[in-house]
């Protein structure tokens, strides 16, 4: 069964991705936000995941997937991604990860609002 667009698991899934990516991004191209490149990759991983063909039920973390949906290089891209922000840190203690994801973005909000 496919995931539906308000379906929770589905919903987590999209909100941990982006805040790897967001986190990601932020350290290794030290922007604002998401930019293009991350944001468009961003996209990608959501359609993926969306199109997920284990869907709801009996999907595995994405990195444990017999199924290989990601483009090889886009798969390259992740895994480096992942390796770079610790995924495994995320699994394990995801509320540590969140809080170093919100320092992260908290900073670079503050810069915003106060940059010309
Ligand atoms: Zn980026």
């Amino acid at each position: 069964m496919p995931f539906t667009d308000d379906s929770k698991r589905f919903q987590r899934e999209l909100k941990t991705m982006r805040a790897i990516i967001s986190l990601y991004c932020c350290r290794e191209h030290g922007g604002r936000g998401i930019c293009p490149h991350c944001q468009e990759l961003l996209n990608y991983a959501e359609n993926r995941l969306k199109n997920c063909v284990h869907g709801e039920a009996s999907k595995p973390a994405c990195q444990n997937c017999q199924v290989h949906c990601y483009s090889r290089g886009r798969r390259e891209e992740m895994r480096k991604i992942m390796s770079r922000t610790g995924m495994r840190m995320a699994l394990h203690h995801p509320g540590l990860t969140l809080q170093h994801f919100f320092d992260c973005i908290g900073k670079t909000g503050k810069k915003k609002t106060s940059a010309p």
